[in-house]
C-alpha cells in the first residue's frame, strides 16, 4: 500500500495518478474539509461538493474509485497525529508526504526512518517578492541514507515551533499572520505547479518500484527559469534521523507526538 498523507492540493495529483497507475490499495489520510478557496486546485472537488461538509478523503476516495473501482482505500479522516494516522503509515510500503507544515514534515521524517518506510516528500512553492519564483521540489528519504533534514530541506525552527505547544503557535501566528493573510487574497492559481511536483515524485516512484533505477534522493524545480533539475547535494554527514533513530521502531517513541496532542494543529 502506497499512503498519502495530505490529499490536497498536492495529494489530489498523487492520489489520481497512483490510481491511474494501478495501485491495488491506497491509503489517504486528512482531516480537513474542502473549503471554497480550495476549488481552484483539487482536482479531487467537483462543483457539485458543499462546503461545509465534504472531507478531503472523501473526495479524494471518490476519484479515486471513479478511476477502478477495485482498489482497497484505506482512509483516514483525523490527524496524521492520530492513533489512526499512525497506524496508516505503519502499514505502508511508501509514504507520499503532501503537507503544509514543516511539523508534519518532521514527524514524518522520524516515522518513516523509525519504521524504515520509503517517504517522497513532496512540496510546491510560491514567493511573491521582487522576483516572482516558483516552483517545488521532491525528496525521497529512504534506507537511511538521505533524508529531508541531512539534505537541507527541513525548517527545523518552524518544524519545533508548530510541535512545540502553544505558546510557541501563538507567536508564529503573530510573526507570519500578516504575511499569510496578504497571500491568502492574492495567492495565484498553483494548480498545475502542484501538478508538476506531483507528477515527478509518482514517476521517481514508478521508476523505482520497477525497477528501472533508484529515485533521485531531491529534484529541485524552479518554475520560473523553466527547469527541473536533480540536486547532487551530498546529505550532511551523520545525520541523527538517518542513523540515530533508523529502524529503531517503537524505541523512537514516535508517539510522543499523539501524547502531545499536537495533531490538532497540524496541516
Ligand atoms: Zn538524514
Amino acid at each position: 500500500m502506497a499512503t498519502i498523507v495530505g490529499v490536497g492540493g498536492v495529494g489530489g495529483h498523487v492520489a489520481q495518478q497512483l490510481a491511474l497507475a494501478g495501485l491495488g490499495s491506497i491509503g489517504i489520510i486528512d482531516a480537513e474539509e474542502l473549503d471554497d478557496t480550495n476549488r481552484n486546485r483539487y482536482v479531487t472537488a467537483r462543483v457539485s461538493d458543499k462546503v461545509p461538509g465534504m472531507p478531503k478523503v472523501d473526495i479524494a476516495e471518490r476519484l479515486i474509485k471513479e478511476i477502478d473501482p477495485s482498489i482497497e482505500i484505506c482512509k483516514v479522516q483525523d490527524s496524521l497525529v492520530s492513533d489512526s494516522g499512525f497506524q496508516a503509515v505503519l502499514r505502508s510500503d511508501y509514504v507520499f508526504g503532501c503537507v503544509d507544515s514543516e511539523g508534519a514534515r518532521l514527524v514524518l521524517t522520524e516515522l518513516c526512518a523509525a519504521y524504515r518506510l520509503p517517504y517522497f516528500d513532496i512540496a510546491s512553492d510560491i514567493e511573491v517578492g521582487d522576483i516572482f519564483r516558483y516552483g517545488g521540489r521532491v525528496c525521497f528519504a529512504s534506507r537511511g541514507e538521505c533524508c529531508l533534514v541531512c539534505l537541507g530541506q527541513l525548517d527545523m525552527g518552524e518544524a519545533q515551533q508548530e510541535l512545540g505547544g502553544p505558546e510557541a503557535r501563538k507567536l508564529r501566528e503573530a510573526i507570519y499572520g500578516v504575511e499569510r493573510n496578504y497571500l491568502g487574497r492574492a495567492g495565484p492559481s498553483v494548480v498545475s505547479i502542484n501538478g508538476v511536483v506531483a507528477s515527478l515524485a509518482v514517476t521517481e516512484f514508478m521508476v523505482g518500484v520497477t525497477g528501472i533505477r533508484e529515485p533521485q534522493r531531491l529534484i529541485i524545480y524552479r518554475g520560473n527559469m523553466g527547469r527541473v533539475l536533480a540536486s547532487d547535494d551530498v546529505p550532511k554527514p551523520d545525520c541523527f534521523y538517518c542513523k540515530g533513530l533508523w529502524g529503531q521502531g517503537d524505541r523512537a517513541d514516535t508517539r510522543r507526538y499523539i501524547r502531545a496532542g499536537v495533531g490538532a494543529f497540524l496541516r
